[in-house]
């Protein structure tokens, strides 16, 4: 521990102190006033404005984002839940009244929406500002004292986010604590008031059971198989230009929202396959791997465990556009596989990456069994002209969110919630849901003295009793 402390190095002692200044400022009341909850907010949008260049510059070091996907998600989308919280903060404040029952006339009862205290917030990679700041921002509008801890794979991003909050905001408030398993260990030893975490299911289950410890409340925004479903009725240019915009346009397929299979029906898989392959040409040349416009995968360990999901015996003769891969620049281009076996790696496991399997069924209803065989996923998208389709895959099938006739685009809905169902999560934010999840409702009833009827006191009379 010692030499840990004089090396610097974050570890449960640290961690300890952090969340006593934060509780200290917290029980000051100070990130209670509409006011500093503001300033915080209009400080993080300024941030924002201003270390645009710097922003994108990180995720290029990190991830090779494509700049106007960088721009598109981290920085723009960003900014909007920002400016959305500036102005609905003063009526998200407010309390809601509400119906009281004539048992306690004359009365009037609401539900205040308060703090909960100094929370945590442990993000991840593959959209490093959106989905550290976008947690933080509801924090901050619920009143709340903050830690973010962003992902140590996307350590440009993690570096900038550190030293831009440190700047702009209130650190007596809001601390950003970089770090790995180590540093989130410290962190998730100590009690706070909520923990949000965005990550895969393994290290879900580790903050989950860290929690329990504390009975601290948590949300978890995981990942897992998020299936399209496309129909042979529909607009194919269309469909798909927007499957590729939900997987290869999307960080290469390194998002938790982007397509990971397809369903499709058996005779018309090879026409989709046919436009899928015209229109990745059109977006990323003859030879993808000189595209400006395809992220790279984002670790040497991430790429390996791609290789991995393309070795399998399983899959060798069912690669239909085998996509090239380059180790030192950690690319990999579009790959599609037609009809893997169910119990292949690729159908198995999360890919988060540009691989694209293809099952194909006889009828598209025979689709919603797969997806129903799986852990409920993040999304689910459907694609057809079939409005019987469109609702009983809306009636039957399970997912956090849901877009038919397009991808991922539910996440920049602003009054959608977003988060996972099962397997996929618990809880959910964005916009006023955020605000909501870092608060706590208080049911508060008031009475007067008027209208004091013995009734309710002992003793309990034989005429009370027949009342
Ligand atoms: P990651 O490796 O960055 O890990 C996430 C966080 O967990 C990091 O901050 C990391 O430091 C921390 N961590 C790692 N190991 C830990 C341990 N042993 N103990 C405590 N903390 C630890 O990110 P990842 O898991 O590779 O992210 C990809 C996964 O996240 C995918 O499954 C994806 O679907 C999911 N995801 C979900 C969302 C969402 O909003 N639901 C968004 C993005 C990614």
């Amino acid at each position: 521990m010692e030499e840990a402390k004089e090396k610097g190095v974050f570890n449960e002692e640290k961690a300890c102190l952090v969340v006593k200044e934060l509780r200290k400022s917290f029980d000051s009341g100070k990130t209670r006033s509409y006011k500093w909850r503001i300033s915080q907010l209009e400080a993080m949008a300024k941030m924002i404005e201003e270390r645009e260049k710097d922003i994108i510059e990180a995720v290029d070091k990190d991830l090779s984002k494509p700049q106007l996907e960088a721009y598109i998600a981290e920085v723009s989308q960003t900014k909007s839940s920002c400016f959305e919280a500036i102005k609905a903060l003063h009526l998200w404040m407010k309390p809601t009244k509400v119906k009281t029952a004539i048992t306690t006339y004359p009365s009037s009862a609401e539900i205040v929406s308060e703090p909960l205290g100094v929370v945590l917030i442990i993000s991840t990679w593959n959209f490093p500002f959106l989905l550290s700041l976008e947690p933080v921002i509801g924090a901050i509008a619920a009143g709340n004292a903050v830690v973010l801890k962003p992902s140590e794979v996307a350590p440009a991003s993690s570096a900038l986010l550190a030293d831009m909050l440190t700047k702009y905001l209130d650190n007596s408030a809001v601390r950003v604590i970089e770090g790995g398993a180590p540093q989130t260990t410290a962190l998730l030893e100590q009690k706070w008031d909520k923990i949000l975490y965005t990550g895969n299911a393994r290290v879900g289950r580790i903050v989950m059971a860290a929690a329990t410890k504390h009975l601290t409340p948590v949300i978890l925004e995981l990942g897992g198989k998020c299936p399209a479903l496309v129909d042979s009725n529909l607009n194919l240019q269309v469909a798909a230009r927007r499957l590729i915009a939900g997987k290869w346009a999307c960080n290469n397929g390194q998002a938790c929202i982007s397509v990971d299979y397809i369903i499709t029906l058996k005779h018309f898989a090879p026409t989709l396959i046919n436009a899928l392959k015209e229109e990745l040409e059109q977006f990323f040349g003859k030879d993808p791997m000189k595209s400006k416009d395809m992220s790279r995968i984002v670790s040497s360990s991430h790429f390996s465990r791609l290789l991995k999901l393309l070795n399998d015996d399983k899959i060798s003769d069912k690669i239909v556009l085998e996509g090239q891969k380059d180790e030192d620049q950690l690319k990999i281009a579009p790959t599609i596989i037609l009809d893997a076996p169910d119990d292949s790696l690729v159908m198995q496991e999360e890919i988060f990456g540009p691989i694209m399997p293809i099952i194909t069924v006889d009828k598209i209803e025979d689709g919603f069994d797969i997806i129903k065989s799986k852990p409920k996923p993040l999304a689910a998208y459907l694609f057809t002209n079939n409005e019987d389709l469109k609702k009983s895959f809306v009636e039957n099938i399970s997912s956090g969110g849901m877009l038919i006739n397009d991808t991922v685009l539910q996440v920049v809905t602003p009054g959608l919630p977003f988060g996972g169902v099962g397997e996929s999560g618990m809880g959910s934010y964005h916009g006023k849901f955020s605000f909501d999840e870092f608060s706590h409702k208080k049911g508060v009833l008031y009475r007067s003295f008027k209208g004091d009827s013995s009734m309710r006191y002992p003793p309990y009379t034989p005429k009370k009793q027949s009342l």
